[in-house]
This record gives structure tokens, sequence and C-alpha cells, in this order.
């Protein structure tokens, strides 16, 4: 159920069948010298479109542009403001709740830590304005922990590595251009430095030589059961949680 894609009288339809959305979460920002700038935001929108056509909840629209720290001096990535972010998540989730929708899963293809904090204040911040929601917030690195383990090789795999290359390689295949060298960049510890990318010079955390097409489509069939299933554990839990105020 694409939002993007509904008429007006279909989301009313819709509304009587789930209360349940996804909200897909991106950025635009450098994935090695191989993959696009919108790898984050393409992955989170078509593992999200696929979870809602398999148990029937709504899909927004992607949020394309996220906060990006570490990759924000490469070339491409367009990093927007934390407060900027935050606002865009509190004003999408109290959208979505004004059409009716009351279990939301924010569901973020870029998992900076800075950018997933700011979607987390926010979600808080939903959490105890409405108390009729239930509210989850989950990133690309937690479905590679929970769904992925036995199937990548890589174990730092994190950024333009082998999951990401593989899904891309898969979903989009014309906009992979070839491969990029294994690299594992370390950053001073507390320190804030202006030269990022000397400290990154290929914008790889992983390695994309352990990636293919094969590997992508299985990856992206174990991350939709994966997120259903959260979607489910949402939606129980929110049951239970309104029958607790009844009684
Ligand atoms: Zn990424």
């Amino acid at each position: 159920m694409l939002i993007e894609a509904m008429t007006m009288r279909e989301f009313e339809e819709g509304l009587k069948q789930t209360k349940s959305v996804i909200v897909p979460l991106g950025s635009v920002e450098e994935h090695g010298n191989h993959l696009p700038l919108g790898t984050d935001t393409i992955q989170a929108y078509e593992i999200s479109a696929r979870v809602g056509e398999k148990i029937g909840v709504f899909v927004c629209p992607p949020l394309y542009y996220g906060l990006c720290r570490s990759s924000s001096k490469h070339p491409g990535t367009l990093s927007i403001k934390g407060s900027t972010l935050r606002s865009l998540v509190v004003d999408l989730v109290e959208a979505l709740y004004g059409q009716g929708l009351r279990v939301f899963l924010l569901f973020s293809g870029h998992a900076g830590g800075t950018h997933l904090a700011m979607i987390l204040d926010a979600a808080e911040e939903m959490l105890d304005k409405f108390d009729d929601i239930t509210l989850g917030v989950i990133s690309y690195l937690d479905i590679a922990d929970e769904a992925w383990a036995a199937e990548l090789e890589c174990e730092k795999d994190s950024h333009a590595g082998e999951s990401e290359t593989s899904l891309m390689t898969y979903l989009r295949p014309g906009w992979v251009k070839g491969t990029s060298p294994e690299e594992y960049p370390e950053f001073p510890k507390y320190i804030l430095v202006r030269n990022k990318r000397s400290y990154w010079q290929g914008g790889v955390w992983g390695d994309p030589g352990k990636a293919s097409a094969d590997k992508g489509e299985r990856l992206l069939r174990s991350a939709v059961d994966f997120l259903a299933g959260v979607v489910k554990k949402l939606e129980k839990f929110h049951e239970e949680s309104l029958s607790d105020v009844v009684t």
C-alpha cells in the first residue's frame, strides 16, 4: 500500500484494513566509488514496499535526506541538520496520526548514530504527545545484526560493503559501478575532525568484494521477513496496550 500511488478513496478504504504504516528514512550520502548516493533511501524504500505488499500495511514515500556526520565532506553527500530531520519526523508522524494511522515503524536505511538519535528523540516526543500510538525505530544495521548474520562473510560489514553492494546489485544493477577496495576507517577517539575525508579515503566500511546479486536477493528476502515480523510485533504490542487502557 504505497501512499504515493493511492487515491483519496483508496487511502480511506485502506484505513479500514490497517492503521499501521512504515516510514522509510534515508540519506543522500557517498557510498564508495561504486554505489549511488541514494543507496540508503533506495534500500529502505524497496524493503519497506515489499513488507507493505506482504502484510498489507501503509508505506510512506521515503524521506530522501538524513544527517551524515563522518561522510559529510565526501563528494555528493547532502546532509541536513539534526534539528531539521527531527522536525520532519515529528511533522510526518503528526500528519499520519491526523489521517488515522496509529502504529508506526520508522525504518532508516542510514544508520549513523547522530541521525538515529534525532529520529529516536522525535519518536519519544510523539509517544508523549499521543497516548494511543505505538512506535518503533529500526535501522539497516539492526537488520544486519538480526537477520543477516548467517549470510554475511564480512564481520565488520557496515557501509557500502558486502550487504549494501549485494542489495544494490540486485535492486539497481545498472547503478552499481564495479567495486571499491575493502576498507575499515579509524577516526581519532573523542576528537572531532574537520578533514574527515582524510580519515576515510574510500568511503567504504567493509568489503564490497564479497557482494553478489544472488546474495542481494537472499538478503532482501530475509530483510522483508524480519521487518514484517517487527511490524506484527508492534501491532500486537499496540493491541495489548489498548486493552490495558480499557481494563
Ligand atoms: Zn548505506
